[in-house]
């Protein structure tokens, strides 16, 4: 059963690591690729920030220069952290010069909805325009991030280190990683990568 929750690919690195060309490259490998998606917190931001590091932003843009479109899906299920996600998709889509897809928790039934659940992956992909097959997924959480993505039938999914794991909510942080940690142990993480 665990193996539906394995990465394509897991890195020690941090998202802002991550080389987009280099990436895409990979991951052609497992199926052609039209857009992506990501995990906003501990992925790409800190928890309760509100804007992207330069080198996260950075990260993002090269992926729009190479044609690959980025979308956000976020477990964002309070009108409050909805309103968050939405302004950071806004101030990315200035910085690359197109619309940046959201989809959050909050939209989709709130706390009864939040990834794995397949209706946020195929969500952001029907909003893309993009078939599932042809997307990929970046995230922190194996349980939440990689799972999702795979049950959604996306192409791959991509497992970075969260860049802010003291900020954790106490369940992830006890329960949730000390888990995911023992899964890419026994997965023998990092793989798929080189
Ligand atoms: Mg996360």
């Amino acid at each position: 059963m665990w193996n539906a929750t394995r990465p394509t690919i897991a890195t020690n690195a941090l998202f802002e690591d991550i080389d987009p060309e280099r990436l895409l490259c990979r991951l052609q490998q497992f199926g052609p690729i039209l857009a992506g998606s990501i995990d906003l917190d501990s992925t790409a931001i800190e928890q309760n920030e509100r804007a992207l590091s330069e080198k996260n932003m950075a990260v993002v843009r090269g992926f729009f220069e190479l044609g690959v479109p980025l979308g956000i899906i976020s477990n964002a299920s309070g009108e409050k952290r909805h309103r968050r996600v939405y302004d950071i998709a806004h101030t990315i889509s200035e910085s690359v010069g197109c619309e940046v897809i959201a989809v959050t928790s909050h939209e989709l039934g709130g706390w009864q909805c939040k990834k794995p659940r397949q209706l946020l992956f195929d969500t952001v992909a029907q909003r893309m325009g993009v078939a599932n097959h042809l997307m990929f997924h970046i995230g922190d959480q194996v349980l939440k991030d990689a799972w999702g993505a795979n049950r959604a039938g996306y192409a791959a999914s991509v497992h970075v280190q969260p860049c802010a794991p003291k900020s954790d909510p106490r369940g992830v942080r006890w329960l949730q990683r000390p888990l995911e940690n023992r899964l890419l142990r026994s997965w023998d993480a990092p793989f798929g990568w080189e």
